[in-house]
């Protein structure tokens, strides 16, 4: 048969073709507007689309969107403007086949289609979206006035099927986003459980939980509140700024026996941050436009019982590693651990008149590789580069984390000149070393990469005070940086830096 014969047809192919293929709400309509204009040219009938629209309805919270402008809510205005009228019609979908501008018909009841009222000018055709038997939502169609040439059954149930097709398309669509949004929240949560494994200092934790959420919780705004202990105020811990007063406001309404709050109109959840015996804080989500979903709040209430565990978590290591010597990331010596051998090793200089050096370095954009690669990358960094620095010093050397992406070595009974040599050899090291990531089973090799380091060294003068050991040798790591990093400086006591 002849294309052009059956236009309907073939427009209704066509359509469920292009559907398969494509899943944005802007192709979709875009491919529905090319087919309906070919379908006029075809027919010989001059019905060419003028324009489409998708409303879709949210049962939960009783609105209507705009499919292809990213869901944008249409506002009642109470006015009988056009949005308003959708709202009417929403009401009427189950009972009416499609409305021609907005008088409802019942397809089968239709005698004469040539009775349908038209306009000389545009003509709207409303036809519901369902699901089922349950509309979800109305596709709309303006034709020109050319339509009158078209009022017949067949163009109708063309018409019809199309809405069909789209409606089976648009469900699919959501499903799908459904199920993405599913994934990605188990990944949340088992990232958010990771974290503990191997950190456990709350102002780092409480950052990258807030990213976590946020990056899960797209549409609203998230904030932590963690509560103060002395004053038993909140206090915005992540980000840095809310500019909202009213969050404020309602956080301080939080209390011992809250589930979670909801407030204006919706729009703000507040879910506590619950602790063994009281409230840690909270997670805030904001949104300016919409009430928060039945789901999400379920969402963002598991979110913030799985942060709870973690951030008690971390309150107890806390608690166990004021012990510790050791940094539980690296295996190389602690902060509190690097103090007491500083002094140590700084008294036995003294006493026995030994030169003593120390090495400070740092990893160049560190914060970059978190930023890129995530958490995890940059903490297999770290891993991959304590590693390097426990391979490059000497038995007695004593290499410490002193913070962060910053270690600190101490070096007895070592000069300068072999103090620069042990640095030099390990900055070389970690430019050539190639870090790699595992993946999320930890079986393979997600990705590769690579970073340097910047190094200060500074050589014990007699009369240095402890501090100044590694405060010389930072000051020389300082310069390093300045002098664009992935380099050695000495602290000869000559160097132009921070604070000369
Ligand atoms: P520069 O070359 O000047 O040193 O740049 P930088 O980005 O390395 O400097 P900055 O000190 O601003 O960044 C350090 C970053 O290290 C910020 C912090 O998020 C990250 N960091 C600190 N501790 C850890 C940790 O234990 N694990 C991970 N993954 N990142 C950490
Ligand atoms: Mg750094
Ligand atoms: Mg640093």
């Amino acid at each position: 048969m002849d294309k052009s014969e059956n236009p309907e047809l073939n427009l209704l192919g066509n359509i469920s073709k292009i559907l398969m293929e494509v899943s944005s709400p802007i192709d979709i309509l875009e491919a529905l507007q090319r087919y309906f204009s070919k379908y006029g040219r075809l027919s010989g009938k001059f019905v060419e689309l003028r324009k489409c629209n998708i409303y879709l309805y949210d049962e939960n919270t009783k609105t209507l969107r705009d499919y292809s402008k990213s869901w944008i809510t249409l506002e009642r205005t109470n006015t009988n403007s056009y949005v308003d009228r959708l709202y009417l019609i929403i009401d009427q979908l189950t009972k009416f086949s499609f409305f021609v501008n907005h008088v409802p018909y019942i397809y089968d009841e239709i005698k004469d289609f040539t009775q349908i009222r038209t306009n000389n000018t545009d003509n709207k055709i409303l036809l519901p979206l369902k699901q089922g038997n349950k509309p979800f939502g109305i596709m709309e169609l303006i034709f020109p006035n050319a339509i009158i040439n078209t009022l017949n059954p067949d163009f109708f149930r063309m018409l019809m099927i199309a809405a069909y097709q789209v409606s089976v398309k648009i469900q699919n669509t959501i499903l799908t986003d459904q199920m993405q949004k599913n994934i990605n929240f188990h990944k949340s949560m088992k990232d958010i459980a990771k974290i503990i494994e191997s950190q456990y200092e709350l102002n780092y934790i409480i950052p990258i939980i807030g990213e976590m959420i946020d990056r899960f919780v797209t549409d609203h705004l998230i904030y932590i509140f963690l509560k103060d202990e002395k004053t038993q105020e909140y206090k915005l811990v992540w980000p840095q700024t809310c500019r909202d007063q009213r969050i404020y406001t309602i956080v301080a309404h939080l209390n011992e026996k809250s589930k979670y709050i909801l407030s204006d109109a919706g729009k703000v959840g507040v879910f506590p941050l619950i602790g063994e015996k009281s409230i840690l804080g909270c997670v805030v989500a904001h949104s300016s436009q919409d009430k928060l979903s039945e789901k999400e709040i379920d969402y963002i209430e598991q979110l913030a019982k799985q942060s709870s565990i973690t951030i008690h978590r971390a309150n107890v290591y806390a608690e166990v590693l004021k012990h510790a010597t050791l940094d539980a990331l690296t295996g190389l010596n602690n902060r509190r651990q690097f103090e007491s051998r500083l002094k140590q090793e700084v008294a036995t200089a003294k006493r026995q008149g030994r030169p003593l050096c120390a090495i400070m370095m740092d990893i160049d954009f560190f914060k970059k590789v978190n930023d890129t690669y995530g958490h995890f990358a940059g903490d297999t960094v770290l891993k991959a580069v304590s590693n390097l620095i426990k391979n490059s010093v000497r038995e007695y050397d004593i290499p410490n984390r002193y913070g962060g992406e910053e270690f600190i070595i101490l070096l007895p009974s070592t000069k300068v000149d072999e103090a620069y040599a042990v640095a030099e050899r390990l900055r070389r090291a970690v430019e050539a070393t190639t870090v790699d990531v595992p993946d999320e089973k930890g079986t393979g090799i997600a990705f590769s990469l690579k970073v340097t380091i910047s190094l200060g060294v500074y050589q014990y003068k007699e009369g240095d005070e402890a501090d100044e050991l590694y405060q010389n040798a930072d000051r020389a790591l300082y310069v390093a940086k300045e002098g664009g990093r992935n380099r050695v400086v000495i602290n000869d006591g000559t160097l132009k830096g921070k604070d000369e």
